[in-house]
């Protein structure tokens, strides 16, 4: 795709801009253009979008967004270093790449961008997992963005898409399939970034629904469902005794048995509970 953009291969701006991957700021970078382009593709269609990227480093998703068509994409990246190869792809795509240098944890990127908009990031762990819960727990659904395509190690991909009965199910997987359809689309193995990290990746795709599978109160359940998963091992009276006082009624009101553990609870069922729990506040 170097030629499709006329810039250099990454492996040449790395070097040129000087970009050693700093680990403090979860620095493993993906050179093949071809795998980015593969990433920027299972977006969707990119032509009608604004694209939130966040973490675009020395810039290779941010090529495969481009180069698949993207509207404008408006990348959101902490280290100044990266900054000068992002203005390389910038003169490469007139008017199509803005970039901001800042944190993406205190950054509101909205008056930037135009709907419809989607986000596609390849994230430090603990930096993606916090905006995955932000993104998908607004007061108010549908919210600003229609799709999210985010890289995670495997096993928080795992976690995204675990169904109730498995050692992966919790906060996450509510969380995310309460309000999108999510699915892991790309798998990836540790040698396909620069440098390589311990574990394998994934790619998760997020596609959000016009409307939650089953009403509650965002803030109600994503506390209820923290508070049931941090103790999962314990019976749910005692893992949620901190989020009221009288669960036992609530628990009993919604057909979960006081007895049951957090892991064998569905999705509706935590959403029945969320709004009892609301109802009686
Ligand atoms: N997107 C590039 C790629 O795929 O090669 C880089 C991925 S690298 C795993 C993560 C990127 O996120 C780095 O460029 C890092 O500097 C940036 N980053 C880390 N924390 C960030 C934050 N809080 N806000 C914005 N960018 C951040």
């Amino acid at each position: 795709m170097s030629q499709i953009d006329g810039l250099p291969p990454l492996r040449e701006v790395i070097a040129t801009h000087e970009l050693s991957a700093k680990k403090a700021l979860g620095q493993n970078f993906l050179l093949d253009l071809n795998l980015t382009a593969k990433i920027a593709r299972s977006a969707g269609d990119l032509s009608g979008s604004d694209i939130l990227e966040i973490g675009p480093g020395p810039g290779g998703l941010t090529r495969g967004l481009l180069a698949e068509g993207a509207r404008k994409v408006l990348a959101i990246e902490k280290d100044a270093r990266c900054l000068p190869a992002l203005a390389e792809i910038a003169a490469a795509y007139p008017g199509r790449l803005e970039v901001i240098e800042g944190d993406a944890l205190k950054v509101d990127p909205l008056e930037h961008l135009t709907p419809p908009i989607k986000i596609a990031a390849n994230l430090p762990y603990n930096v993606g997992t916090e905006l995955l819960v932000r993104w998908l727990t607004p007061k108010v659904w549908p919210p600003f963005w229609t799709s999210l395509t985010l890289m995670f190690q495997r096993e928080v991909a795992e976690r995204i898409v675990a169904k109730p009965g498995s050692k992966a199910y919790g906060r996450l997987a509510i969380l995310a399939q309460w309000r999108t359809e999510a699915r892991i689309v790309i798998d990836l193995p540790p040698q396909a970034f620069t440098p390589p990290p311990k574990i394998s990746s994934a790619v998760v795709q997020l596609t959000a629904l016009p409307a939650p599978r089953y009403p509650a109160d965002a803030e109600i359940l994503s506390r209820t469902v923290a508070a049931a998963f941090n103790q999962r091992r314990k019976m749910l009276r005692a893992a949620l005794k901190g989020v009221a006082p009288d669960i036992e009624d609530h628990l009993a009101a919604v057909g979960i048995p006081p007895t049951e553990r957090a892991e064998q609870v569905s999705l509706e069922a935590f959403c029945a509970l969320a709004r009892s729990l609301e109802a009686g506040k």
